[in-house]
């Protein structure tokens, strides 16, 4: 019937739009369930077309860790000795404690308002917090999985569920933590939990599930074979050389640093993400390259802990691919996780457009792009502005002071390097406008009950 043809597609006309193959202007994109379904360039607007001045795709975030928005600001106090990721850790431990799926639900919904606001379109969200406050599974033991899928279905981005596998409390199989108790399974386990996901995961349009060794010092080595068996092409996320201790200890289990470990011990291939890899010698950079997985870069959050710096220059030089997360979610901010990844290689090599690939080539086009690239593969779904593609788009103001006159790869370095999430104005996923003049549809009602959710956290 042609009404239902009317309602199902929908047609968007850009005056400039960074397609997949470059910017062109006068686009109109037709929108049929949930995919762009034509691209037409060059073209007039139609009287029944939705206007608006600029298209970018939207941005894949390939690290997340939702609840702990919840804590975003609360470990800025300096302790007694010197303050570290471990230390930050105590704290996030703490407010853990309490939480039951509700309570994640409502930090996560927090959360996904917040990356569909800034241009984030889809998250890969590496979920770690499964059992009951005592450490038992729940009667449903993917229900804390529930509940993020739940929040991503409520707030409408596109989830990558990483259900994470955490079992040791450090190198070599030694016992966990108390703290650590609401993490913990076995393989058994971790097998349920991976159904039980599967099975909450067909409430969403477009899921994407892969599978998540915590780190090197969570599972032992014939975990980690599991897991990359269980994989079976799909997503395989770890976190890896994020910390000096992490490298101290591990070349004290093994006699090997961690990335030179994990690439001699397993097959890393391209649906595998390395999240962080901050701590890797020159030889370890150029083998993460060439093994075709994805360095997942996540610069607000890796500045927040003091981290260190990922060698992006050699990782480049290299070929290697990265992509952005906003991991702890201390900050929620596309455009600035970009600018900081650039600056933090600018301060140290004292030296400007260090992420741009060549002589000539803008920085904020190309940071963008790699993200893209990089973040897609990680999360199991290509991005970009093109037919067949998911209509993941974010559309930004040219009329913001920072934005005028600009055209092609100038609108990306200006967006990165100046407007900022103030220059978004809609946000369409999958085909569905979610964020209009910037503001998620459902803001006001999220935060209504984050706000609720939290003083019972924190009191
Ligand atoms: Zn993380």
């Amino acid at each position: 019937m042609p009404e239902q043809v009317c309602t199902a597609q929908r047609a968007l006309f850009f005056e400039h739009c960074l397609l997949s193959e470059g910017w062109a202007r006068n686009v109109r994109l037709t929108l049929r369930d949930g995919v762009i379904a034509s691209v037409e360039a060059g073209v007039s607007a139609r009287l029944s077309d939705e206007r608006h001045a600029c298209a970018v795709p939207g941005m894949p975030n390939l690290h997340s860790h939702a609840f702990q928005r919840g804590m975003a600001g609360l470990a800025e106090r300096r302790g007694a000795s010197s303050d570290s990721f471990w230390t930050w850790r105590e704290i996030m431990y703490r407010f853990v404690d309490r939480m039951t799926p509700d309570d994640v639900q409502a930090l996560a919904a927090m959360a996904y308002v917040e990356m569909l606001e800034t241009g984030f379109t889809r998250v890969g969200e590496f979920h770690y917090l499964h059992h009951d406050r005592d450490g038992r599974p729940y009667a449903d033991p993917a229900a804390m999985s529930g509940a993020v899928i739940a929040a991503a279905a409520e707030t409408g981005i596109g989830m990558t569920l990483l259900p994470v596998l955490y079992r040791y409390g450090g190198f070599g199989a030694r016992p966990p933590g108390l703290a650590q108790a609401r993490f913990l399974n076995d393989i058994d386990g971790y097998v349920r939990l991976l159904e039980g996901a599967e099975a909450h995961a067909r409430s969403l349009p477009d899921p994407v599930i892969g599978v998540a060794p915590h780190s090197l010092r969570a599972v032992s080595p014939d975990q980690l074979a599991d897991m990359a068996a269980l994989a079976k092409g799909r997503p395989v996320h770890i976190h890896i050389a994020e910390q000096e201790k992490e490298v101290a200890d591990c070349l004290g289990w093994s006699g090997q640093r961690p990335v030179e470990w994990l690439l001699a011990h397993a097959e890393v291939g391209a649906n595998w993400c390395l999240v962080h890899a901050t701590h890797m010698t020159e030889a370890e950079t150029l083998a993460l390259a060439r093994s075709g997985a994805i360095a997942g870069l996540c610069p607000i959050t890796e500045a927040n802990l003091g981290d260190g710096l990922f060698p992006a220059q050699d990782f480049l030089a290299a070929g290697g691919r990265y992509g952005i997360g906003s991991d702890s979610n201390v900050l929620i901010d596309c455009a600035e996780e970009l600018r900081l990844l650039e600056y933090g290689q600018r301060l140290v090599h004292r030296a400007r457009n260090v992420m741009a690939t060549g002589s000539g080539r803008s920085t904020g086009a190309d940071l963008y792009a790699a993200a893209l690239d990089g973040g897609g593969a990680a999360l199991g779904r290509t991005g970009g502005i093109a037919v067949g593609h998911g209509a993941d788009l974010v559309s930004l103001r040219l009329d913001h002071p920072s934005m005028a006159h600009r055209e092609g790869d100038a609108i990306m370095d200006s967006f990165v390097f100046a407007g900022g999430r103030a220059a978004i104005d809609c946000v369409w996923r999958h085909g569905e406008k979610v964020v209009v003049n910037g503001r998620h549809r459902l803001r006001e009602s999220v935060e209504k009950v984050y706000v609720r959710v939290l003083e019972a956290l924190i009191a």
